[in-house]
């Protein structure tokens, strides 16, 4: 659903090593396929061997670059970064990649994820007279490689991995090699892929379809590539437990994506089918929320056999835009991104199938815009499970206390979005829709299960009093 207030997922990454080619160009249409993972920011680092050029700039890829800016990113290695911001804010100077270093100790690097003890490295480094010039955790990662007291750079890798804390899929280049480098949790997905001419790194597979690239397999969790005129080389370090965000299946990869041989096509349908398994009821329409629900309302209708149709159409083309709407515009909310069919509508009983409710400020709208449209009942029907724990991986979702289904009980929460019924697809159910093992999933902003110890005690102690008061459902 609309998810400005709500969801964000941080960034997409893409890197290239392919001698001959327009390296810039490939970067270019992989950050438009990856434009769904960040919209404030984007960028584009080549090499040529001697030294690295840089073109970046607040905005969406079309708004960044044109003829002019790719024809100067010449040279046979690539890397690219769509942003949005979970750490550091939203200004020029944070933009990506980073250029960090000097002479031959130079790197590019672009990063997707979150690293949980930033602070604490950032003063280490600070004391050892390490200059910022970004407010990122970025170039906290950046500078941790190059502090290393290691002479190659896998060695320089390796020591950073070990002091990081967190979520990191990264790509990077020095003048003559490209790196692809995931968290030992593979909290957020990285994949390689083959061209004719050499290979390339992406965030997600839809990246490759759309430059003509061959999907080869995932970088996987703790694993760092490192490509360059000796070929593709793979080194791994020690993984204790995976740790791959759920939700990715649910909303943030493109639905023509594959994460873990698993089309998310296919894994959005099947949560609507476990969602009408799990909470039936008798209607007359079934429709996803677009585009994120599209797939989840199909699988809704197909097992449930109540038809499936459009009720709501999407303006495709409003994304995030830095001309900021006054208040009188802002307040016009869901409706400058979809507009109700009220023909279709009219005395209708809708199931509404959407991604997910974090704030609980959307969902409202929605429902109210629905039934001013003429729908007899909105019955909603969410794809995750109530949210009640914060992600401290990457996703700017909310503060414990901005999460409505850690305040409230789902009746509560029903009634609050004014819905008529509401049902949420249990963990099990998500599990199984996914068809892949529970336990390589992070799935802690339902059940407050981090893998990594965070700072939560105040949180959790606050859910177990909820709790003992009957606040949760
Ligand atoms: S806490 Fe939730 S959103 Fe964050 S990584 Fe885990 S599953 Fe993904």
């Amino acid at each position: 659903m609309l998810r400005q207030e709500d969801l964000h997922e941080c960034c997409g990454v893409f890197g290239v090593y392919a001698p001959g080619e327009d390296v810039a160009r490939l970067t270019y249409f992989a950050l438009f396929a990856l434009q769904h993972r960040g919209q404030e920011s984007a960028g584009i680092a080549t090499t040529d061997g001697k030294g690295i050029q840089l073109h970046a700039d607040m905005g969406l890829v079309s708004h960044v670059f044109n003829e002019d800016s790719l024809s100067k990113l010449s040279g046979d290695i690539a890397i690219g970064h769509n942003r949005y911001s979970t750490r550091g804010s939203s200004r020029v100077y944070n933009t990506q990649p980073l250029l960090v270093g000097t002479g031959s100790n130079s790197i590019a690097i672009a990063h997707n994820g979150n690293i949980i003890n930033a602070e604490h490295l950032y003063e280490e480094l600070s004391d050892q007279g390490y200059i910022f010039h970004t407010t990122t955790d970025t170039e906290v990662i950046a500078d941790l490689i190059l502090s290393s007291p290691e002479k190659s750079w896998i060695d320089k890798i390796r020591y950073a991995m070990h002091r990081l804390q967190g979520a990191y899929s990264l790509v990077f280049m020095t003048n003559d090699t490209l790196f692809g480098v995931r968290d030992p949790f593979g909290v957020r997905p990285l994949c390689l892929g083959a061209i004719d001419t050499g290979w390339v790194i992406a965030s997600e597979s839809c990246a490759l379809d759309h430059i003509g690239a061959n999907f080869i397999r995932e970088i996987e969790p703790g694993e760092i590539v490192s490509i360059n005129e000796n070929g593709v080389n793979s080194y791994r370090e020690e993984v204790s437990r995976k740790a791959l965000c759920i939700f990715e299946y649910i909303y943030f990869a493109r639905p023509d994506s594959v994460i873990n041989g698993r089309l998310l096509y296919s894994a959005r349908l099947a949560m609507g089918e476990g969602l009408a398994e799990e909470h039936p009821v008798a209607a007359d329409l079934v429709m996803g929320v677009p585009d994120s629900a599209t797939a989840a309302g199909i699988g809704y209708s197909h097992r449930s056999n109540i038809p499936v149709g459009e009720g709501l159409l999407k303006n495709r083309y409003m994304g995030r835009t830095f001309i900021e709407p006054d208040q009188r515009i802002r307040d016009l909310g869901v409706k400058l991104k979809f507009n109700p069919l009220p023909q279709l509508l009219e005395g209708k009983r809708l199931v509404v199938v959407d991604d997910s409710i974090v704030r609980g400020t959307t969902t409202p709208k929605v429902v109210k815009l629905l039934k001013k449209a003429g729908a007899k009942e909105v019955h909603m029907r969410i794809c995750a499970p109530p949210i009640r724990y914060p992600c401290f991986f990457g996703v700017d979702m909310a503060t414990r206390w901005e999460l409505i289904a850690a305040q409230k009980t789902v009746p509560e929460v029903r009634d609050f979005i004014g819905a008529d019924s509401l049902g949420h697809l249990s963990i099990d159910g998500l599990i199984k829709a996914v068809a892949l093992p529970g336990e390589i999933f992070c799935t802690a902003c339902f059940t407050g299960d981090y893998p990594i110890p965070v700072q939560l005690e105040m949180d959790k102690l606050a859910l177990e009093t909820m709790s003992q008061r009957g606040l949760l459902a």
